[in-house]
């Protein structure tokens, strides 16, 4: 394909072309099945939106991607009718753009720097994205060529994104790449937390066969860190020569009020799961069939909070009551996931926060307790401070609670890693260029050195971490025999 002649696009003609409807299924259908929201684009609708973009040189878009993906040249290439070439540019810069273009909040992103965005809709980036990716997984799937074995092995922790990028990276360099999770298949949390009506399991389990030919060994049910089957130390002890903490930030916040044992009160990420996934991808223990009940009550303000209501509601859940602290103004999940959860039917408490939890006599719950709040001052993060309206509890009927009040790092994996640094809340220090921690040949990124953050971010650093990684492993002494 030329490139791009910039000077001749006729930005007018195109600021005229209108944007294209973007289907998605009905609510009242949605609700009854678990399947993506949005329905496939077809080549001729992608190609017309593709041919909005104005093609500016300074491509804000791109530069507003974590990633950097070059954006106007993918649409170039989709709108002349090679959805593989722009599936191909995407791959440039990122590993997972089918998970990115289903997932990334891009009115943020690279939507919310679209010129054409200024006076009409901005192009349907992400749209776009999944539509070429997905096209080309089924129609020219890429193989990831191999270099010749080196001889170096690499213990990969954790098998969400951040990990998943680490290993294919160094796996197509040649490496031997192992990457050990404590849930039985891999994904992390686009497979245990994203639901299947925003990322269908397929897009991700292709994935994941494209993975498992490179060859990279995927070890489940096995957590490293302080008192698990493996540490740190001891993989670099058992001759890995270098080690990637992905962990995650997978710890969810507990509500330390009162009430909070009683049976029916559940974390986000376990309700996801055993509300999302087959039985057969979770640990034993978690396979009993969730008994949700008719009344469901979601504590938290974030895309969790929204992806754990829209659980329920396909649930069969008949009320489902979303409770936040603050007002809608200060959530921090994306518009459209609310927009999505106001159209299932999901009620939103706003100003309001849970004061104790009360239950039946055989210790199940079946109400909780709150009280109004108002918001006062900004708080160090600049958000304003919500505060209790004194005297103004009331109470709402529950089958089950959900707790999705953020996640934090679970500092044991670090702490299994002599010489690896981190906060005080268990995030891994790293120097930012290269994801190497303070112990030599041990590197972290995702939301173990973020904090709850996104999979483009996860894949940014993963990215990042495998460069600095690879000439890491390529500085060693040659490997004996
Ligand atoms: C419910 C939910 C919905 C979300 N929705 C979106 C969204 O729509 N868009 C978006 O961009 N982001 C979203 N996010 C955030 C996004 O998923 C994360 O930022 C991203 O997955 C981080 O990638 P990661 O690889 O760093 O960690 P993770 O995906 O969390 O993967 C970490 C993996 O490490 C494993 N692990 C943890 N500790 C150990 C241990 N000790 N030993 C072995 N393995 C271990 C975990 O089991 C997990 O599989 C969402 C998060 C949640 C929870």
């Amino acid at each position: 394909m030329p490139d791009i002649p910039r000077t001749s696009v006729d930005r007018k003609a195109r600021l005229k072309i209108p944007a294209q409807q973007i289907g998605k299924q009905d609510p009242n259908v949605r609700v009854l099945n678990w399947s993506e929201v949005y329905l496939p684009l077809d080549i001729a609708t992608a190609k017309v939106e593709a041919e909005r973009c104005i093609q500016c040189p300074a491509a804000p878009c791109q530069v507003a991607c974590p990633v950097g993906n070059d954006i106007p040249r993918a649409l170039w290439q989709l709108e002349h009718d090679d959805p593989g070439g722009a599936a191909a540019v995407f791959h440039e810069t990122s590993n997972m753009p089918d998970m990115c273009g289903r997932l990334c909040p891009q009115e943020r992103l690279c939507e919310g720097h679209c010129v054409v965005g200024k006076n009409a809709k901005p192009v349907r980036i992400g749209r776009l994205e999944a539509f070429v990716a997905d096209w080309q997984r089924h129609h020219a799937p890429a193989c990831s060529g191999r270099a010749a074995p080196t001889g170096r092995r690499v213990a990969v922790v954790g098998a969400g994104p951040a990990g998943l990028v680490v290993a294919e990276e160094l796996a197509k360099r040649g490496h031997g790449i192992t990457v050990f999770d404590t849930w039985p298949a891999p994904g992390g949390v686009l497979r245990y937390g994203i639901p299947n009506f925003k990322l269908e399991k397929r897009v991700l389990d292709e994935k994941l066969a494209e993975l498992r030919r490179l060859p990279i060994t995927f070890v489940g049910e096995t957590y490293v860190g302080i008192g698990g089957r493996k540490t740190v130390d001891g993989l670099l002890a058992e001759g890995y020569d270098a080690v990637f903490l992905g962990q995650g930030a997978s710890v969810g916040n507990p509500l330390r009020i009162e009430g909070s044992e009683l049976a029916g009160i559940v974390q986000a990420t376990e309700f996801l799961s055993r509300g999302n996934l087959r039985a057969d991808e979770l640990p034993e223990a978690m396979r009993v069939p969730l008994q949700a009940g008719r009344r469901i009550v979601i504590i938290g303000g974030g895309d969790t909070s929204m992806d754990c209501a829209r659980t329920s509601v396909r649930l069969g859940a008949r009320e489902v009551t979303l409770v936040y602290r603050r007002t809608e103004r200060e959530m921090v999940g994306r518009e459209e996931e609310r927009q999505h959860a106001r159209e299932e039917r999901v009620r939103f408490e706003f100003l309001a926060s849970p004061v104790r939890f009360l239950g039946t006599a055989s210790g199940r719950v079946r109400a909780v307790v709150l009280e109004r709040m108002e918001l006062g001052p900004p708080d160090e993060g600049g958000r304003r401070r919500p505060q209790p309206v004194a005297g103004s509890e009331f109470t709402i009927e529950a089958d089950s609670v959900v707790l999705a009040i953020g996640y934090g790092v679970d500092e044991q994996v670090a702490a299994s890693a002599t010489g690896v640094l981190m906060d005080r809340y268990g995030v891994v220090l790293v120097d930012r260029v290269t994801g190497a921690t303070d112990r030599p040949g041990v590197f972290a990124g995702g939301d173990s050195i973020n904090g709850a953050d996104l999979v483009v971010t996860a894949i940014r650093d993963g990215r990042i971490a495998a460069a600095a990684m690879e000439a890491y492993l390529a500085a060693l002494p040659a490997p004996l025999g």
